[in-house]
C-alpha cells in the first residue's frame, strides 16, 4: 500500500504546530490603519493606591483592523517606528486623546490622560510645539497631559531627547518613565531629567509578593523614585496578592487588570462613578 498519498494530505492537528499567535503587519497595511483612521483608543484607570480615587488614565492604542478585529500595539507599533511613521501614528494619537481630555474635563471628572511616546517621537525638536498646540487646539492644558516616555531598543544619541523632553516639562507637560527597569542603560541619563513619574514595569509588580527578585527590583524602583522626589506607579497589578503587596509597599499610584482592563473612552465615565460609589 502507498502510504505517501495519506503522508502528503495529512495535516498535523492544531497543537502540533499551533498558528503563530501574533501576525506582525507589514508597513503599507500600518501606514493604510493610520490614514484609513482605523486607529483607537482605549483607556486604563490610573488609581490612588491610599484611597482609591482615579486620579487619570493611560491612553492605548488599539487597532480596529477591518478583517482580523482588534489588533494590539506590540503587532504594529515597531513596525511603526521602524517605517518612520510613529510620528503620523502618535499624532493621530494624540489628536484623539487631547479632545477625549476636554469632555471628560467638561463633563466635570478631574483626570491627568497619559500618552506613551516612542523615544522615535523626540527625536525632533518641532515636537514640543506640536504637542503644544495640539492641546491649546483641543482646550486643555499641558498639566492635564502625562507624557509616558520608554525607551524599547538601543538609540544612538539622547542629545534631542533630552532637549525635547526638558522643553516638554518647561512648558508643564507631566513627564514620566515607563517600564522602568526593562529598559537600556541610557535611560538613566533621563533621570536627569524633570520627570514627575516613574511607572515600575508590570514584570516587578505581578508576583513579586511571593518572589524575592522580584520584590528587591520592585524596592529599589520604588525608594529611587521617592529619592528623586517621583510618583511610583505599580503597573500589572492582576490580583489580590498583587494589590496588597503594592498598598503595603507605600507605592503613589496603580494599574492593572484587578482594577480595570483598558476600555473605549465612553465606558470611562460610568466605570469611574461606580468605582468611586
Ligand atoms: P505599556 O505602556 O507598558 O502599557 C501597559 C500594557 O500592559 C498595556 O498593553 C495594557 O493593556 C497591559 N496591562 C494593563 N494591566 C495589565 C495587567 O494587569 N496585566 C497584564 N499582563 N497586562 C496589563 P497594550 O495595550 O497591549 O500595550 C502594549 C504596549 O504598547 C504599551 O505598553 C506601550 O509601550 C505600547 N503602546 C500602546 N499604545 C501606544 C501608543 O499610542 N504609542 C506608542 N508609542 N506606544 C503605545
Ligand atoms: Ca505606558
Ligand atoms: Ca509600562
Ligand atoms: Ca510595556
Amino acid at each position: 500500500k502507498d502510504l505517501s498519498i495519506l503522508i502528503d494530505s495529512w495535516e498535523p492537528p492544531s497543537y502540533v504546530n499551533p498558528p503563530a499567535v501574533k501576525k506582525i503587519y507589514g508597513a503599507d497595511d500600518v501606514r493604510a490603519a493610520i490614514v484609513n483612521h482605523q486607529l483607537v483608543n482605549y483607556y486604563q484607570p490610573k488609581v490612588d493606591v491610599a484611597n482609591g480615587k482615579v486620579m487619570g488614565v493611560e491612553t492605548l492604542v488599539r487597532w480596529r483592523h477591518p478583517q482580523d478585529g482588534l489588533v494590539f500595539p506590540d503587532q504594529f507599533i515597531g513596525v511603526a517606528e521602524d517605517n518612520g511613521l510613529i510620528n503620523d501614528l502618535t499624532r493621530e494619537v494624540i489628536s484623539d486623546a487631547f479632545s477625549q481630555t476636554k469632555i471628560w474635563l467638561d463633563a466635570g471628572l478631574s483626570l491627568r490622560v497619559a500618552v506613551n511616546l516612542s523615544m522615535e517621537n523626540l527625536d525632533s525638536l518641532e515636537f514640543t510645539d506640536y504637542v503644544t498646540t495640539a492641546a491649546a487646539t483641543a482646550g486643555i492644558i499641558p498639566d492635564d497631559i502625562v507624557l509616558e516616555v520608554t525607551e524599547s531598543r538601543l538609540i544612538k544619541s539622547l542629545t534631542t531627547p533630552m532637549e525635547v523632553l526638558t522643553r516638554l516639562r518647561l512648558k508643564r507637560f507631566h513627564l514620566s518613565i515607563d517600564d522602568f527597569g526593562t529598559g537600556h542603560s541610557s535611560l538613566m541619563q533621563l533621570l536627569d531629567l524633570p520627570f514627575n513619574e516613574l511607572k515600575v514595569d508590570q514584570g516587578f509588580v505581578h508576583g513579586a509578593a511571593s518572589n524575592e527578585k522580584l520584590c528587591s527590583i520592585y524596592n529599589a524602583s520604588l525608594s529611587l523614585a521617592q529619592q528623586l522626589g517621583m510618583k511610583s506607579v505599580a503597573e500589572g497589578v492582576e490580583d489580590q496578592a498583587d494589590w496588597d503587596f503594592i498598598r503595603s509597599s507605600g507605592c503613589d499610584l496603580a494599574q492593572g487588570y484587578y482594577i480595570a482592563k483598558p476600555m473605549p473612552a465612553d465606558e470611562i465615565h460610568d466605570w469611574i462613578i461606580k468605582w468611586e460609589a
